[in-house]
């Protein structure tokens, strides 16, 4: 009875001086999901980080986030603690992948400038600030067919070392529908992209967004609104691919995060 009584009152004992909670997935490539009291402020490093009404808020860690990272809670009535939170590391896969068109792996002066436009529309796309917490819905995966790359990857293109891998890959043919993995609204609809091809960027708000790229066809436009489960396009070879696939990825803000992560940790609800 007695030892019971103890395990209770250690249970109820808040792990902080605040009213705050962290969750969600404390790894390279997770993401935090805490709470806060209401109005509070939340500083991550120099950045300050929005919170919802309800005094939920986001961390995106990204692919090679350091091991410990400081969260800052300063409450409306003038409280303030400093959280320390631990970020495990992982293991990245190396992958190969060959055939690539060789212009795309070394760009000429010309596509390089291209490129070069489509980063500044991107950048500005993920900058923009969604106030509605869309995420509430959960996430689903947004099309059918086989995983055929997987979050973090060094890639290896014809021989040579290129970017980390930052989505999943999912291999289908072309025209199979891409569905929205969660409420939200348009940032980004662009057929034409260099690397990307068909690209779609949405924001679900507290900056969760998700993108869309290789598509071969766009039935949606900047600014829509979509549901969970819209058919927002489908499924093409655009841009810098060797075959049709949807590379799909999960960011907050501008960091990438593991969408199998994202995916486990707020799943659609079952209706
Ligand atoms: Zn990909």
């Amino acid at each position: 009875m007695r030892s019971l009584l103890l395990a209770a009152l250690l249970f109820s004992t808040p792990a902080f001086a605040l009213d705050v909670t962290i969750g969600g997935k404390l790894e390279q490539g997770g993401l935090v999901i805490g709470t806060a009291p209401p109005g509070s402020s939340i500083t991550v490093g120099e950045r300050r980080v929005p919170a919802a009404a309800d005094g939920t808020f986001f961390v995106g860690l990204g692919r090679n986030a350091p091991a410990a990272l400081a969260v800052k809670i300063d409450t409306l009535a003038g409280e303030t603690e400093t959280l320390s939170i631990a970020v495990a590391r992982r293991d990245w896969k190396i992958d190969k992948v060959n055939g690539v068109p060789q212009n795309l792996v070394t760009p000429d002066p010309e596509t390089e400038a291209r490129i070069a436009e489509d980063s500044k529309l991107l950048r500005a796309a993920r900058a923009r600030f969604e106030t509605q917490a869309f995420y509430r819905t959960g996430f689903i995966r947004p099309a059918e067919g086989r995983i055929s790359g997987i979050y973090g990857s060094q890639r290896i293109l014809n021989g040579e070392p290129r970017n980390v891998h930052a989505g999943l890959d999912i291999a289908a043919p072309t025209g199979t529908p891409i569905k929205a993995a969660a409420d939200g609204v348009v940032t980004l609809a662009h057929p034409t992209m260099v690397m990307s091809g068909g690209t779609v960027l949405l924001n679900h708000g507290y900056g969760l967004q998700t993108s869309y790229i290789h598509m071969s066809r766009i039935d949606v436009a900047d600014g829509q609104r979509v549901k969970q489960g819209d058919v927002i396009g489908a499924i093409g070879a655009t841009g810098r691919v060797t075959g049709p696939h949807l590379h799909f990825s999960v960011l907050w803000f501008d960091t990438s995060l593991d969408p199998d992560t994202i995916l486990a940790l707020l799943p659609a609800a079952k209706d």
